[in-house]
């Protein structure tokens, strides 16, 4: 299977990645069309694959039957493999928002990354993605507090890359952001939800999109709301409010 297709693995080291599927040739998803309405990305949406194996999960994003694709996969080993072209619209994100973005995949670059869900991500994979992202970042000019998960544009629908996956990494190497929380303020249910949406959540119940804010800012915490989400959501709102 490697053999047909344009794994990039330690070649992206040394060469810009576009340089690398030039050489490869082509992208083996069918799964894109144009971006919409003339569209660019600017997020970056990472997911997990939820199977245990790289090479079944690279089948599906490029089985024409399945309709759907990412840009990219990284594999546990490291090896990253463009799937679809960045210029165009790949089919990772199905139904959500992220501030007024309604049509994520017009706006996005989506990276799958190989996981159950249950173990923890393979170091390679995450040297992999650190290695990868600051290129996206730069050609498409994404800032940092716009690498989401799949989870933050679509609460109770996503749990992907899940409560495992290591903001505080890719925050440390400025490629996302994490919340500096204030002192804590009284609780307040309608501000809480007021800074959620600010940050881009969608406009759901507080109940559905708290569990996603937490993934990424209170992993495997499950108390009732509370003085110090509203504290996090509040930094983050006031930083980086999504237009
Ligand atoms: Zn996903």
């Amino acid at each position: 299977m490697a053999t047909a297709l344009p794994v990039v693995g330690t070649l992206h080291r040394l060469l810009p990645l576009h340089a690398a599927n030039a050489l490869g040739g082509t992208f083996p998803s069918p799964n894109h069309g144009p971006r919409r309405d003339g569209a660019s990305p600017s997020l970056v949406v990472i997911h997990y694959t939820a199977m245990a194996d790289c090479a079944a999960a690279q089948r599906v994003l490029c089985d024409p039957a399945t309709e759907v694709s990412a840009h990219y996969l990284i594999a546990p080993n490291g090896s990253v493999t463009a799937l679809v072209p960045e210029d165009r619209r790949a089919w990772h994100a199905g139904r959500g928002s992220w501030g007024s973005l309604m049509d994520i995949n017009s706006h996005s670059i989506g990276i799958e990354l190989s996981n159950t869900g249950f173990a923890p991500f393979a170091a390679p994979l995450m040297d992999a993605l650190c290695d990868l992202l600051p290129g996206i970042l730069s050609r498409w000019s994404i800032p940092p507090h716009r690498v989401i998960g799949h989870s933050d544009m679509a609460p109770g629908r996503k749990i992907d890359p899940g409560p495992g996956f290591d903001w505080a990494r890719l925050a440390k190497s400025g490629l996302a952001v994490t919340a500096n929380p204030g002192p804590l303020p009284a609780y307040d249910a309608s501000a809480l939800g007021a800074a959620l949406r600010l940050i881009g959540y969608p406009d759901l119940p507080l109940d559905t999109v708290l569990p996603a804010f937490r993934l990424r800012h209170r992993p495997r915490y499950g108390g009732p709301a509370d003085a110090l989400d509203l504290a996090l959501a509040t930094d983050l709102a006031h930083r980086f409010p999504a237009p």
